[in-house]
């Protein structure tokens, strides 16, 4: 092979290693696109889940019928809402706060009536 015909047939491998490198970079971004796609579905799936769970929590709170396994999860639930209040108690006391028993409203303790339904406070 002549000089040119050397030349010639190195510029096809770099242009076909371009090509390559072209096809490989798209394949990688339809990948991470299908990807991200995948991902969004099953985030829509786990919220629905948790819908479903909300659907039958409520029944089990209404004192409606539920399979009885999903009656332990419910208690579960029940008792961890308890123990966040207990927590979110904890962290009242810490800084002071109180909840009006009538509205929810949260204020220092040392304040007598609540700014939003003007109850009287039991200090
Ligand atoms: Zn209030």
């Amino acid at each position: 092979m002549d000089i040119k015909g050397k030349f010639s047939g190195l510029a096809k491998n770099i242009s076909s290693g371009a090509s390559q490198v072209a096809k490989k970079s798209e394949e990688i971004v339809e990948v991470s696109k299908t990807n991200m796609s995948i991902d969004s579905n099953e985030n829509k799936i786990i919220e629905l889940y948790a819908k479903i769970g909300e659907v039958i929590f409520n029944r089990y709170k209404d004192g409606k019928e539920i399979p009885q396994e999903l009656k332990e999860l419910c208690k579960d639930i029940n008792n961890l809402e308890e123990v966040n209040e207990k927590l979110i108690g904890k962290i009242n006391k810490i800084k002071k706060l109180k909840k009006c028993s009538n509205c929810g409203e949260e204020m220092k303790t040392e304040i007598t009536y609540c700014q939003k339904c003007g109850l009287k406070q039991n200090n």
